[in-house]
């Protein structure tokens, strides 16, 4: 471990504390990235007396580099080539019960390696003279590390009544790390799930999407789902949970086929937003599940329901209310087409129209469709992805040919009023209508001139006089 510490800001922070006698230890998840092979550029250093004094110290040691204080927490942060370094005084902690906010008072090493979260997280190596690079580990963090555990170090229920957010980071840890949740603090979530109420929507959204970011999220998800926190953070993905049976006939179960296409978008994908897409493409089946005697199950317009849920869904787990919401939304609304497209003759129309409502967008429905297949049946699933291949490369055709990708109609609505003297009127946004039906339906291309003619014809049956 001493070999890690080489860097030069650990040498100063090493030489600083010995003058002014506080012993200092860098600690948490820089120690358990190393310690996991994943180098980490944010470390953390605890003091034992004033983080922020030793900060100053080392930042001039360092050649006057800048300093952020936040006198509040008591901290300081310096960045040292790419490391961002936090200084603290070591603390102890007590909660109270309505408030993630704890009342901290000056502590001990231990004090401050109690009040982490998990055995994981609470390493320290120390930077001191006299053992620099030892390992301070009272709870076993590194026993649990080998066998891939997240442990709570103190009393689990305790510890995450404290601060529940530490439920969401444990499913979290878990999933990005792949470490399985031991049984009394897994038993602890689910006695603590209900104070994940007092937790801000911000944080809770933080973390959802950092599991959503990792690479198997479904992990995570099925730990929300079994701990009990998935209801009541994200309920409607809870309600797709489970199968229904008519006459013999089962539907399948759609949160776990949701978490099969979002782990099969993740290697195509970094994209969180397009993550979202998938976790939300069928959402609407719930509500929109029907037995009929003669088809089985059907979910009708559970893409446009669907894509409708999303503000108050978005707005309630507080995700952006922006084009990245508009982004989800547009996916959610389409992603039935590719799949129709392909089950039919691909018609150049049809792929116009999709060109045209999708945009820019295009690569990524498509890459959304495509984690959609999940069917067991494996002829099935390489019939959809070759007719996939053939929507792709239709789609290439007809973008290079007719450019409707991003679609700007040729003829603008001024050409129009002037052409036929008019003031601001419904028959402008009629004409405009028929280029563009004529065009995404290939009667016309997608040019000025055919336009023009095509709107000198349309006027006059409508009985409007050219004035030009
Ligand atoms: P990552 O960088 O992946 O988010 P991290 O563990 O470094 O992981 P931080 O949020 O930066 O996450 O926290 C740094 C350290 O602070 C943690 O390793 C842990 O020891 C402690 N910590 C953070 N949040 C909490 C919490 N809610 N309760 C207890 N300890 C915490």
């Amino acid at each position: 471990m001493e070999k890690s510490l080489n860097n030069p800001v650990f040498h100063a922070i090493r030489d600083i504390c010995e003058e002014m006698g506080y012993p200092a230890f860098v600690i948490g998840g820089f120690v358990r990235d190393l310690y996991l092979n994943r180098p980490s550029k944010d470390i953390d250093v605890v003091v034992v007396g004033s983080g922020i004094d030793v900060a100053d110290r080392v930042a001039k040691k360092l050649g006057g580099l800048r300093l952020t204080v936040f006198k509040n927490f008591g901290t300081a942060m310096l960045r040292y080539r790419d490391l961002e370094v936090e200084f603290v005084g070591a603390r102890k902690e007590s909660y109270q019960r309505n408030s993630r906010k704890p009342l901290v008072e000056d502590g001990t090493l231990e004090d401050d390696q109690n009040r982490r979260d998990f055995t994981i997280n609470a390493l320290a190596l120390s930077l001191n003279k006299s053992n620099y690079g030892e390992l301070v580990d009272p709870f076993n963090g590194i026993n649990d590390m080998e066998k891939g555990i997240i442990r709570t170090p103190l009393e689990p229920k305790i510890t995450f009544s404290d601060d529940p957010l530490r439920m969401m980071r444990a499913i979290r840890f878990a999933t990005q790390l792949k470490f399985r949740i031991d049984e009394a603090t897994f038993e602890g979530i689910k006695s603590q799930k209900d104070r994940i109420e007092i937790v801000s929507g911000e944080r809770v959204a933080d973390e959802l999407n950092k599991i959503v970011m990792a690479d198997k999220p479904s992990i995570g998800f099925k730990l929300l789902e079994l701990t009990g926190l998935l209801e009541i953070i994200f309920p409607e993905l809870q309600a797709m949970k489970g199968v229904d049976k008519v006459e013999g006939r089962a539907h399948k179960d759609n949160f776990y086929h949701t978490l099969e296409v979002l782990d099969r978008i993740v290697p195509n994908t970094d994209n969180l937003w397009l993550r979202w897409s998938a976790i939300l493409h069928d959402i609407a089946k719930p509500r929109t599940k029907r037995y009929d005697k003669k088809t089985g199950w059907t979910f009708h317009n559970h893409n446009f329901i669907g894509q409708k849920m999303i503000p108050k869904i978005f707005g309630r787990m507080k995700l952006p209310l922006n084009e990245k919401m508009k982004y989800v939304q547009k996916m959610v609304g389409l992603h039935m087409r590719p799949i129709v497209l392909s089950e039919d003759v691909v018609t150049d129309s049809a792929v116009r129209r999709l060109l045209f409502e999708a945009g820019d967008d295009i690569d990524d429905l498509m890459t959304l469709c495509e984690a959609d297949i999940t069917s067991k049946n494996e002829s099935k699933v390489k019939r959809y992805m070759r007719n996939f291949k053939v929507v792709r490369q239709k789609l290439k055709e007809i973008e290079e040919k007719d450019h409707v990708r991003n679609f700007q109609p040729p003829v603008t609505g001024e050409v129009i009023m002037k052409t036929f003297g008019l003031q601001p009127c419904k028959e402008i946004g009629d004409i405009k209508a028929i280029i563009k039906e004529a065009i995404l339906d290939g009667e016309i291309g997608n040019n000025y001139d055919e336009a023009y003619a095509l709107m000198l014809k349309k006027g006059e049956e409508m009985g409007l006089k050219r004035k030009i």
